[in-house]
């Protein structure tokens, strides 16, 4: 008998690659319960009653947001986990994954790759403090209900991502936010696009259609261990802009600058991939190029003009 997997954020960027890949499950917004509401969402459990959980959802936005409005990413998102992981434990639900990121880690470490074990090794960076904190409680809650109550729920810790369903209005992340600037820029015949911060950091981005698939496989072929979930590629914010001004730039923008008065955020949080390649051997992530031209053609088909 095929399993009921319910989707938090379903509505949000993993959540419809998810449903492109996994079209059966039951996918929910915000709209269909509000997770930081205790109420809700135990009748929202006792209602579907699913045999598996993909938390998805999140207050998730950019590093001005984050910096503006902390107690809000705290309190959304500390509650909205503690409140939906205790009700799946309490109605039997046999599977939870929830979805971390690699905020979670500390913003610094004296060697990199960050693995798995150093969760724990120091503050997370201060630009997401609180987002970063209460997505690493959720850790530490699963990683405690598997010892105390001998579940089986995992956690997944994707780096960056981006993808066509990305926001295009306001809060997109960075790769949506460059295909947006470039796309004004050509638009107003415009030769330059400038940037946050220095272009130095450094990043992973993988596409959200990989995660969807890594999340996928999981289920599918029985994997229950908690993972970093990234590419191999950890290259700067400069070298990210330069691969995506052939592709969206259409020859109108010729370069970037970049506005150091504004913050670039943790230098670098590049996670390793050995446990990933250890589990999933057959896991090959969509190259950034390719990632950011189908991202691109998605919206030129669709007709979206962010
Ligand atoms: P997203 O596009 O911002 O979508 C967020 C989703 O969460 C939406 O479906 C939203 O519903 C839902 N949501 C927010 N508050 C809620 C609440 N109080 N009750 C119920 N649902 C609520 O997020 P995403 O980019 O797909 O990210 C998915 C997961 O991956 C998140 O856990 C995020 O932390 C993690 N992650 C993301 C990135 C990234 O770069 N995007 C990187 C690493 C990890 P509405 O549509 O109704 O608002």
């Amino acid at each position: 008998m095929s399993k009921k997997i319910l989707v938090t954020g379903g509505s949000g960027m993993v959540g419809r690659s998810l449903k492109d890949l996994m079209p059966n499950a039951i996918y929910l917004s915000s709209k269909d319960c509000d997770l930081t509401n205790p109420i809700e969402t135990e009748l929202l459990i006792k209602h579907h009653k699913p045999d598996v959980i993909i938390h998805l959802a999140a207050k998730v936005g950019g590093i001005m947001d984050n910096i503006n409005k902390p107690a809000e990413y705290f309190d959304d998102n500390v509650i909205m986990n503690t409140v939906l992981l205790k009700a799946a434990h309490k109605y039997g639900v046999e599977r939870f994954i929830g979805i971390l990121s690699t905020c979670i880690y500390p913003d610094k470490v004296d060697t990199y790759p960050l693995t798995e074990d150093m969760l724990h090794d120091g503050p997370p960076t201060p630009t997401n403090f609180s987002y970063g904190y209460a997505k690493r409680c959720l850790a530490v809650q699963i990683d405690a209900y598997n010892k105390q109550y001998g579940t089986k729920y995992q956690y997944l810790t994707p780096c960056n991502l981006y993808g066509q369903y990305d926001k295009w209005g306001q809060n997109s992340h960075f790769v949506a936010a460059l295909i947006k600037k470039i796309m004004f820029a050509c638009a107003n015949g415009e030769s330059e696009v400038q940037l946050f911060g220095t272009g130095k950091p450094l990043r992973q981005f993988m596409h959200s259609d990989d995660l969807a698939w890594v999340i996928k496989y999981c289920i599918d072929h029985d994997i229950y261990d908690s993972f970093n979930v990234a590419t191999n590629e950890n290259i700067s914010i400069a070298e990210i802009a330069e691969i995506a001004r052939p592709i969206v730039g259409g020859g109108v923008v010729q370069s970037f600058s970049y506005d150091s008065t504004k913050p670039d955020g943790q230098f670098r949080k590049d996670v390793s991939i050995e446990k990933m390649n250890e589990l999933i051997p057959s896991f090959e992530a969509i190259p950034l190029k390719f990632g950011i031209k189908k991202t691109f053609q998605y919206l030129l088909q669709n007709q979206i003009i962010p």
